[in-house]
């Protein structure tokens, strides 16, 4: 086709017109609430807006959105909302699932955290038995790795006098519908799967907390431009959209703090363990063990002892924040 021909031409405003038409119509399909509005619930002024971001302050917080993109940065830590916050004219627009339970939910966990209780805590060392996990090398499986870690947790917590079970304790094999019914059984009150990464780019590395995306939302792995997630429905681990999201920044801040290792984000994943959790759940994973360097780090002990003391502060803080719940109100006299 000739586009300098009148029917080229009519080919070339036809199709500019049909891609300006589904823009429009993704607009209107993603009936967002203005993020000015929702960001001014929590006591935030109008943003100051640079090129792509917007930034957001409050005395005591700093929230920063990019323009299209689920990454944002909640006091430092790099979270994934389900869905893109959009620019439009005058205000930006985010999704009502992210705006109550994702930057809601962590701006002010007290909301999130009123069904929410703190008698045990189960810790999940990921793999185990026949199943090494990722591994680089003999000696180096994710099993031993995960073991060791959730055992560390386990004595800080005990020393801290907070109830905490182990899905398993030793070299074990053990099914994920198993760690499930395990919780459940055993009345898990907030769950921490314990797991480290690979990936085939050996370069990567740094840590991730993960939860599962509201239902209908895409995970962190999956395009956003289809929503391949939009038939996905609502899984047990939705129960809990709010609180997992005040779990996982709770988690990834003392990680983060502790190991002063990359923070890679809290991400979206439909993981078995925390899909279909009867509690609050999340799965950290620890660093990468398809990265040489960071597995020199994590053979260290004391290195472990500090994403150990990470996890550890991250549950304490979870734990006081929801026994605040629980206490009567204070009265004037
Ligand atoms: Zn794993």
């Amino acid at each position: 086709m000739n586009p300098f021909s009148y029917k080229g031409w009519y080919g070339w405003i036809l199709a500019v017109a049909l891609l300006g038409l589904a823009g429009t119509a993704e607009a209107v399909v993603f009936r967002g609430l203005g993020l000015n509005e929702v960001m001014a619930s929590h006591g935030f002024g109008p943003p100051a807006e640079y090129g792509k971001s917007a930034v957001y302050r409050s005395r005591t917080a700093t929230v920063i959105f990019e323009a299209s993109s689920r990454r944002v940065v909640v006091n430092g830590l790099t979270v994934y909302l389900n869905r893109s916050v959009m620019k439009g004219a005058g205000n930006w627009v985010i999704s009502p699932v992210d705006a109550v339970d994702t930057i809601g939910a962590m701006l002010l966990p007290s909301r999130a955290l009123r069904k929410a209780s703190s008698f045990l805590v189960v810790l999940d060392p990921g793999h185990g038995g026949t199943d090494p996990g990722a591994s680089n090398g003999q000696s180096r499986q994710e099993k031993k790795y995960t073991l060791d870690i959730a055992k560390r947790v386990r004595l800080r917590l005990r020393q801290s006098q907070v109830n905490v079970i182990m899905t398993r304790d030793r070299d074990m094999a053990m099914g994920l519908d198993e760690r499930c019914w395990r919780t459940d059984k055993c009345g898990g009150d907030v769950f921490v799967s314990i797991h480290l990464n690979a990936s085939r780019n050996h370069a990567t590395s740094g840590i991730e907390t993960y939860i599962v995306p509201a239902p209908g939302y895409p995970t962190t792995a999956e395009a956003e431009s289809r929503l391949p997630g939009s038939r996905t429905k609502s899984c047990p681990g939705n129960r809990f959209d709010g609180a997992n999201a005040v779990l996982a920044q709770y988690l990834h801040k003392g990680m983060i703090a502790h190991t002063g290792a990359p923070d890679r984000g809290i991400r979206r994943a439909r993981f078995y363990v925390i899909r279909n959790a009867s509690c609050p759940a999340a799965l950290v994973e620890c660093g990468f063990l398809s990265n040489t360097r960071e597995v020199g780090k994590m053979d260290d002990a004391s290195y472990r002892d500090r994403i150990a003391e990470g996890i550890t502060r991250g549950l304490l803080t979870y734990l006081n924040r929801v026994r605040l719940q629980h206490l009567p109100p204070v009265r004037n006299m």
